[in-house]
């Protein structure tokens, strides 16, 4: 699927959310899936990023995006639930979610882990996906062919040393992909869901991680996109429960 060659109007009159769309790898797929024709929902919490992105896209002259403003650090139950009722208003159904918005939180010892912190990375990457997923199912129902895509690490699928609860935010995400999937994988459902890990991917997040790495030497978003079109469009229909990995494993 790395070489996977996606139709020009792969999704074409499909409406996808995509969160942390303002930066990194979640502004390069939402502009990739307006550009194979997708409605793209822009959701961010700094609106200055989302609005660069929706310029771009109607520059470009690709489906008119929509933007919503949210942190997931904070936000209360109802605003999920208020933007999935927007969601429902203004489109009637949702085709497709990326969940993409993650932070990093610290690289240390468990034993020095900041509690505070742990908190603040379980609940963006952990907690703020099954809100969002929870208030959105109605909606993705309504698809009759919905694909939900949760971004997970390869410290998700076998920890390692010091990468604390965003290690532990990304099992859980393996989680909750994988109880979602089993929940809804019916004919009343038909909703796909799958976890996709982007292996290293030159972005702010890579280069707070990594810092003595030089990023020329990492790979481009740009270059991971053909798994986020397989995942997204009619070529991965009947696919749900599984792990991918949107680059080659070395
Ligand atoms: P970036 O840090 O470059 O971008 C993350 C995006 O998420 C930003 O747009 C950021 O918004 C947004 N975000 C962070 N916190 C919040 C919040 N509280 N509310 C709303 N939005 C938020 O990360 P990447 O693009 O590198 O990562 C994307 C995904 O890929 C993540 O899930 C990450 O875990 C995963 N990943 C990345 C790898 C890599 O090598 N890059 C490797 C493995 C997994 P803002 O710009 O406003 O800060």
């Amino acid at each position: 699927m790395h070489d996977y060659q996606a139709p020009a109007d792969l999704l074409r009159d499909r409406i996808i959310l995509v969160t942390g769309a303002g930066d990194g790898i979640g502004r390069c797929a939402a502009k990739t899936y307006a550009a194979h024709g997708a409605t793209v929902i822009l959701l961010g919490r700094t609106v200055s990023k989302l609005e660069s992105v929706y310029d771009e896209i109607e520059a470009a002259g690709h489906p008119q995006p929509a933007i919503v403003p949210m942190n997931l650090d904070g936000a209360a139950v109802k605003e999920y639930e208020d933007l999935a009722m927007q969601v429902e208003e203004s489109f009637g159904r949702l085709d497709g979610l990326l969940h993409n918005a993650s932070m990093l939180g610290d690289r240390t010892p468990v034993e020095l882990y900041d509690p505070e912190t742990w908190n603040h990375v379980m609940h963006v990457n952990a907690n703020a996906p099954f809100l969002l997923t929870r208030a959105l199912i109605p909606a993705l129902r309504k698809s009759g062919t919905a694909s939900v895509i949760f971004t997970s690490s390869s410290v998700g699928r076998k920890a390692r040393a010091y990468w604390g609860a965003y290690a532990v935010s990304k099992f859980a995400t393996e989680g909750l992909s994988q109880l979602l999937a089993d929940e809804l994988d019916d004919e009343r459902n038909n909703i796909r869901v799958n976890t996709l890990n982007p292996g290293a991917t030159r972005t702010n997040m890579r280069a707070h991680a990594y810092p003595a790495e030089d990023p020329q030497s990492v790979t481009a978003p740009e270059d991971i996109m053909p798994l986020y079109l397989y995942l997204m469009g009619k070529d991965s229909e009947g696919q749900t429960g599984q792990q991918f990995d949107a680059q080659p494993k070395k």
